[in-house]
């Protein structure tokens, strides 16, 4: 059994991909060109903003707006500890500081709270000067923006929505990609909309931002090309890729209703036996990822080797919060941020994609029973 079936997905675009790829590789244009715009643009009209800027990689969706903002060494940013690395990683190599946070533990989204806490302590301590939000819509589940934003206006911070794994997702209906100033997304293969390599998205609304982001991600080029204006980076989006990425917006809404139901289907099977995720009133999950939390890390073991043994794979995100990570957790010794340091012990994440079967789910779920 695959963890995210990526061949079933392959055989319904086949036919319309092989034709779309044959035609760059004929005029041999693998940079640029009308797919990305009209990917820009189709992403644009999909999550609801005015500009869309494609880029190489999830991570540089995070760092391009990021630099848009000129961090300074002493620059907080606030970032969730409870997800993948990247989302603090792009703080430290845009200039500025990750300062992490706790999560709820029922959304495993950044918590208002500990939050609100953190930017206290900062300002308390003084070393450093609070100036942004990473929000991360962990594992296909909108953050919650009204409450950020409030916190965001109040302090006069920036928000940034890390969509890497919501893009697709939605709260009372604006999609995952419109929150904060600016929202990036990633298309690494296994996420809800994924291509066959690295690439990304960001998400704004604002001119100026945009301006300043498509300088960035061409070394920072100012309006005469070779007259660069700031320092920038090389983050493109093959030709290539874009082309994956049409094809699969044509399955997309369809995939997330189907992974709605599978989501659906283990919460009816699993739900008496190990924590399942929830999903808010009014909100939508992409469900990039099906995360349970069980009793202690002993069951998760002997759950994850039963599953192992029946050729079901499963993984754990993520076994270590990022503040407790190697890199970080020098910069980090007073720091306890306990649902954080909680849910890396309990959680796993079982496999979820548009085209799992109702019998694959039955003998996932019943290993996971059988070992609770
Ligand atoms: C995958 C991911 C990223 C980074 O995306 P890449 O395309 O792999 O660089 C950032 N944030 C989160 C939450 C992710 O899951």
């Amino acid at each position: 059994m695959q963890f995210i079936d990526l061949h079933k997905q392959y055989d319904l675009i086949e036919d319309s991909l092989r034709k779309r790829l044959d035609k760059i590789l004929g005029e041999k244009r693998f940079i640029g060109g009308e797919e990305v715009d009209e990917l820009e643009n189709m992403l644009a009209d999909y999550v609801g903003v005015k500009h869309v800027l494609a880029c190489a990689s999830g991570t540089d969706a995070l760092i391009i707006p990021l630099r848009a903002y000129e961090l300074k060494k002493d620059d907080a940013v606030f970032v969730p500890s409870f997800t993948f690395f990247a989302s603090g990683e792009s703080v430290s190599l845009a200039g500025g500081t990750p300062v992490f946070v706790d999560v709820d533990e029922s959304t495993f989204n950044i918590d208002s709270d500990s939050l609100m806490q953190k930017i206290k302590e900062v300002k308390r301590e003084g070393k450093l000067k609070p100036r942004g939000i990473i929000a991360v819509d962990l594992f296909g589940l909108p953050a919650d923006y009204d409450e950020i934003k409030k916190i965001a206006d109040q302090e006069g911070l920036f928000i940034i929505e890390d969509a890497a794994q919501g893009f697709g997702g939605s709260n009372k209906g604006r999609k995952a990609g419109s929150f904060g100033n600016m929202a990036g997304t990633s298309f690494f293969p296994a996420k809800p909309l994924g291509c066959y390599g690295d690439g990304g998205a960001i998400f704004t609304d604002d001119d100026d931002l945009y301006a300043v982001m498509k300088s960035v991600h061409v070394h920072g080029q100012g309006v005469d090309k070779y007259d660069n204006v700031r320092i920038g980076l090389n983050s493109r989006l093959d030709t290539i890729q874009a082309a994956v990425l049409l094809e699969k917006m044509s399955l997309f809404d369809r995939e997330l209703e189907l992974r709605n139901e599978a989501a659906d289907y283990y919460e009816k099977r699993l739900s008496d036996y190990v924590k399942t995720p929830k999903i808010p009133e009014g909100y939508y999950s992409s469900w990039a990822q099906y995360t349970i939390q069980v009793k202690d890390e002993q069951t998760r073991q002997r759950i994850i080797d039963t599953l192992g043994a029946e050729g079901i794979p499963a993984m754990i995100y993520y076994p270590i919060p990022m503040h407790q990570s190697t890199a970080y957790k020098g910069d980090n010794l007073d720091t306890v941020l306990p649902v954080s340091e909680k849910l890396s012990k309990v959680v796993m994440s079982i496999p979820m994609h548009p085209y799992l079967s109702r019998e694959e789910q039955d003998s996932i779920c019943d290993s996971v029973i059988k070992e609770c």
